[in-house]
C-alpha cells in the first residue's frame, strides 16, 4: 500500500472517530440525558463537529488525494482502496466548500432547537419551536449558496442524504408512485369496513410487548454482545461501529405500534452489522444513501413484518403475552387489522399505502419552505390544509401536525423522500429475493432468517458506502429505482385484503 494512502487512511480514521463519538453524544441526548444538559451538549457537539470538520477540509488531506490519483486509476473500481479514494474525493469536494464555522453553527443550532422541539411537541406549541426552525432554515440557505448553483437548491441538501439522486429524479418517482397509490387507497376507503382492527387497541402490558420484542429481535439476529435496545420518543437506530448497534423504540401501552417501530429500527440496524469489517473506521462503514437504508427498516417492517408467514410463526407467542386481548382473535383477523389501509395523522403510525402521501407533502413543503414560498409562521396552516386535502383527515393540534417529527428540529431538510425510495427500493429488492430464494415464505415461517440474512449481507449490507447509491441498486436489482414492484406488491396484498376486482 503506498504511504500517501496509508496517511489517508489514518487520518481518515481519526474523522470517523470524531463522528462516531458525536453519534453517541447525539445518541446519548435521545435516550439517556436529563432535559438540561441540552445546552452543554450542543456546546459538544458543536466542538467535536467543528474539529472533525477542520480535520478532514485540511490541505492535506487534498494532497494526499491528488497524490493518489495515478495509483487509483491502477485499482480495479471495485476494490476496497478505489472506493476509498473516489468516495473520500467526492466528499471532501462538498465538505472544503462548507466554512467550518457553519458546519460547527448547523450542528450547534440543530441540538438546541431538538431539545426545545420535545417541549413544543409535547405542549403543541408550535411559537415555541417556530425561532428554532427558522434559525434552522436559514442555515440551510447559507449552506446551499456554499456550492455551484445546482438545477435546484433542494438538490444540494438531497444529496447529503441521497447522493447523486435530483429533486426532479424524485419528482417523476412520485409522481408515478401517486399516480398509482391514490386509486388504489379510493377503491380501498369504498370497503373501509371490510376491515377490522378493533383488536389492536387495549391494554398491553409495556414489560410483555419488550419481551415479545426481544424473541422477536433474536429470532432476527440481534446478539446482546454487539446490539442494545432503549427507549426514546421518536425511535432511531445508531451505530458506533459494526459491533456496536444502538436501536431505539417506545411504547404505547395502549397498542401494539412499538413491535412495528422495533423491527423497523431492526433493519437499520442490521445494515450497519453487516458492512465487511475491513472498512471498519473508513467513511465507507455505512448504508449507501439513506433511501438504501430506508430499503432495509422498510423490509424488515412491511415485507417481513407485516406479512403472513412472519405471523404464522409469531403470533401464537403474541397471543401467548396477550391473551385477554388476542386469545379470541384468530390469525386472519390480526393479520387483515395489522394492514388496514385508513388514512391518519401519524407518519411513523401510517399503512403501507397512504404512509408515502405523507412523504409527498412533506417533500413538497421542504421545497417551499426553503425557497420561501410558505412563510414559516404559516406552516401549521398549511399543514393542515394539505392534510385534509391529501389524506381527508383533519388534524387536532400541532403535536398530531406538523411538530409530530423530529427532521426539521435537527436541520434534516431533504431526508424525507428517503423514506418512500426506501419504500419502493424495498419491494425491488424483495422481488429480487423471492426469485433467489424460491420457498423464503416457508423459511421465515419456520423461523430460518439465515438465508435471507445471508442474501442481504452478500449482496448488499457489505459494501457498505462503497459505491454510489444508484450504482448499488444496479448491483443489487439489476437497473434503476422502480416504483412498479412496490405498485404491483400494495396492490396484490391490498388487493386481497379488501377483496378489490382483478385480485384473488
Ligand atoms: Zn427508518
Amino acid at each position: 500500500m503506498p504511504r500517501a494512502l496509508q496517511e489517508l487512511k489514518q487520518r481518515l480514521a481519526e474523522i470517523v472517530d470524531l463522528g462516531k463519538v458525536a453519534g453517541l453524544l447525539a445518541w446519548d441526548q435521545r435516550t439517556m440525558m436529563a432535559p438540561a444538559g441540552a445546552p452543554a451538549r450542543a456546546e459538544q457537539l458543536a466542538t467535536v463537529t467543528r474539529i472533525a470538520h477542520e480535520k478532514f477540509v485540511s490541505e492535506e488531506i487534498g494532497r494526499l488525494l491528488e497524490e493518489l490519483r495515478p495509483y487509483e486509476e491502477s485499482l480495479d473500481y471495485d476494490s476496497d482502496a478505489a472506493s476509498l479514494i473516489r468516495m473520500t474525493r467526492r466528499d471532501y469536494e462538498k465538505a472544503r466548500l462548507v466554512p467550518t464555522e457553519l458546519r460547527a453553527e448547523m450542528s450547534r443550532s440543530a441540538a438546541i432547537a431538538l431539545s426545545v422541539w420535545d417541549e413544543a411537541r409535547e405542549t403543541s406549541d408550535f411559537g415555541l419551536f417556530l425561532p428554532h426552525l427558522e434559525r434552522n432554515v436559514e442555515l440551510r440557505r447559507r449552506y446551499v449558496a456554499c456550492f455551484a448553483k445546482a438545477q435546484e437548491d433542494y438538490d444540494l441538501l438531497l444529496d447529503d442524504y441521497e447522493p447523486g439522486m435530483t429533486t426532479a429524479e424524485v419528482r417523476a418517482v412520485f409522481h408515478e408512485l401517486k399516480a398509482g397509490l391514490v386509486p388504489l387507497i379510493a377503491e380501498i376507503a369504498e370497503r373501509a369496513d371490510a376491515v377490522d382492527d378493533s383488536c389492536l387497541r387495549g391494554s398491553f402490558p409495556v414489560e410483555r410487548q419488550q419481551a415479545f420484542e426481544r424473541k422477536v429481535l433474536e429470532s432476527f439476529g440481534f446478539s446482546p454482545r454487539s446490539w442494545r435496545i432503549d427507549e426514546t420518543v421518536h425511535p432511531f437506530a445508531s451505530s458506533m461501529s459494526s459491533d456496536d448497534i444502538r436501536l431505539t423504540t417506545r411504547h404505547h401501552e395502549t397498542d401494539l405500534s412499538a413491535i412495528f417501530a422495533t423491527m423497523h429500527e431492526f433493519g437499520h440496524g442490521l445494515y450497519e452489522h453487516g458492512v465487511d469489517r475491513a472498512l471498519e473506521r473508513t467513511p465507507l462503514a455505512r448504508g449507501a444513501s439513506l433511501g438504501l437504508h430506508e430499503s432495509q427498516s422498510r423490509m424488515w417492517e412491511n415485507l417481513i413484518g407485516r406479512g403472513r408467514p412472519f405471523w404464522r410463526r409469531f403470533y401464537p407467542e403474541l397471543q401467548e403475552a396477550f391473551p385477554e386481548q388476542l386469545g379470541s382473535v384468530d390469525l386472519e383477523t390480526f393479520y387483515r387489522a395489522i394492514n388496514k389501509v385508513q388514512p391518519s395523522l401519524i407518519r411513523i403510525e401510517a399503512d403501507e399505502a397512504t404512509y408515502n402521501l405523507h412523504i409527498v407533502l412533506r417533500f413538497e413543503l421542504e421545497q417551499e419552505m426553503l425557497a420561501g414560498r410558505v412563510a414559516l409562521a404559516d406552516l401549521p396552516e398549511v399543514w393542515n390544509m394539505r392534510m385534509r386535502e391529501y389524506l381527508g383527515v383533519d388534524v387536532p393540534d400541532d403535536a398530531h401536525g406538523v411538530l409530530q417529527d423530529m427532521h426539521w428540529a435537527g436541520g434534516s431538510i431533504g431526508y424525507f423522500p428517503t423514506y418512500s425510495l426506501g419504500n419502493i427500493v424495498s419491494a425491488q429488492i424483495w422481488e429480487r429475493l423471492g426469485a433467489d430464494l424460491p420457498d423464503l415464505d416457508e423459511q421465515i415461517e419456520r423461523g430460518e432468517l439465515g438465508p435471507l440474512r445471508e442474501w442481504l449481507r452478500e449482496r448488499l449490507h457489505r459494501h457498505g458506502r462503497k459505491f454510489m447509491p444508484k450504482e448499488t441498486l444496479e448491483r443489487v436489482v439489476g437497473g434503476p429505482i422502480d416504483p412498479r414492484p412496490y405498485l404491483r406488491y400494495l396492490r396484490s396484498k391490498l388487493g386481497e385484503i379488501y377483496g378489490l376486482p382483478g385480485s384473488r
